[in-house]
């Protein structure tokens, strides 16, 4: 019962990429950088063991960036075009590459990875992979006719992968998803549906993250325009609740989401954002025991998996370690007090 686990990314130690940056280099490359990778993996596996985290993940520390990562090993993208995007409805303009013909999964993208983290842990492996909906905002088209055309092509090669990954052992397999709270009639129309087509026939858990975004300055001035309340997934947790995903995780820590919207996610299982992804603070274990006792108004704790606001990636190495050892801690303190 409130089995703890992080919405995926943690910082890359310094030693593997420039800390504290999105896009960061690596600093090895080749057959260098694989080890460098599986060495930062097997470290944070560590830590996280260590902390308590019940259900663990590779940290996407072999990847620089969590749409990109994927989209590296697909074909029907070109690389070469790039495209000034103004991404998540203009909240950052980021170069992007072009879809220019069909796109297709020559290979599985991240079976290496799975294994390596299967072979060092009897804990829950969750494998995180973004969203068909945030890879097509994400991502410049050339090619299909529509975003939703474009957003079921990508489904059915995450659905491949993913397929893949669950046989070589994952326990759960999470679409990011921060598009979700931005284009929340387009979620409605098609994204939902897409994301559907992605966990088709997969006998392992499914989950998707949908978050306010890393703890970066584009998306502290985002959160500023929206109010007292949040209320954007007020919109899109009832259709969420019908679709075949099992986990819903949202932000609360330090968020002005009304906890009572979780109520709208009765039939789901919800992973409650417990600690905040700012780069200055670690919250305290006891802090983190009041946030999940907040959502336990909502949600039954059988139902609940204390974790992270987002991925927290841009933020210093010690900070997150801190944050991985208070959110285990904090839902000890509730777990013993039930
Ligand atoms: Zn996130």
């Amino acid at each position: 019962m409130l089995d703890t686990t992080i919405a995926g990314s943690l910082p890359k130690p310094e030693w593997l990429a420039e800390p504290e940056k999105l896009w960061a280099a690596w600093r090895f490359e080749g057959e260098e950088l694989k080890r460098a990778q599986e060495r930062a993996a097997a470290e944070w596996l560590r830590h996280q063991e260590a902390a308590g985290i019940d259900i663990v993940t590779d940290g996407e520390q072999f990847r620089i960036h969590f749409v990109h990562g994927f989209l590296e090993h697909i074909k029907g993208i070109d690389w070469e075009k790039k495209t000034a995007m103004g991404i998540r409805d203009n909240r950052y303009t980021v170069q992007v590459p072009t879809v220019t013909g069909p796109v297709s999964r020559p290979q599985s993208v991240h079976l290496d990875e799975v294994r390596f983290m299967r072979a060092r842990t009897t804990r829950k492996l969750k494998f995180t992979l973004p969203g068909p909906m945030t890879i097509c905002d994400t991502i410049a088209d050339d090619y299909f006719e529509s975003r939703p055309d474009m957003a079921l092509a990508f489904a059915g090669i995450l659905n491949e992968e993913v397929r893949e990954l669950a046989a070589a052992g994952v326990d759960v397999v999470q679409f990011d998803e921060p598009a979700f709270n931005v284009f929340m009639d387009d979620v409605k129309s098609w994204g939902i549906a897409a994301l559907d087509r992605a966990v088709e026939g997969l006998a392992c858990t499914t989950a998707v993250h949908i978050c306010y975004g890393y703890g970066i300055e584009e998306n502290l001035r985002w959160k500023d325009t929206l109010g007292d309340e949040w209320r954007q997934y007020e919109e899109i947790f009832p259709a969420l609740n019908t679709s075949r995903i099992d986990q819903i995780s949202l932000e609360c820590a330090e968020s002005r989401v009304p906890l009572s919207l979780m109520g709208l996610l009765k039939d789901k299982e919800v992973m409650v954002g417990a600690v905040a992804v700012t780069p200055d603070r670690v919250e305290t274990p006891e802090e983190v025991a009041a946030t999940i006792r907040a959502a336990m108004r909502y949600v039954d704790p059988e139902r609940l998996y204390p974790c992270t606001n987002c991925g927290m990636t841009p933020i210093p190495y010690e900070i997150a370690l801190g944050k991985l050892n208070s959110l285990a801690a904090g839902a000890a303190l509730v777990r013993n007090s039930l």
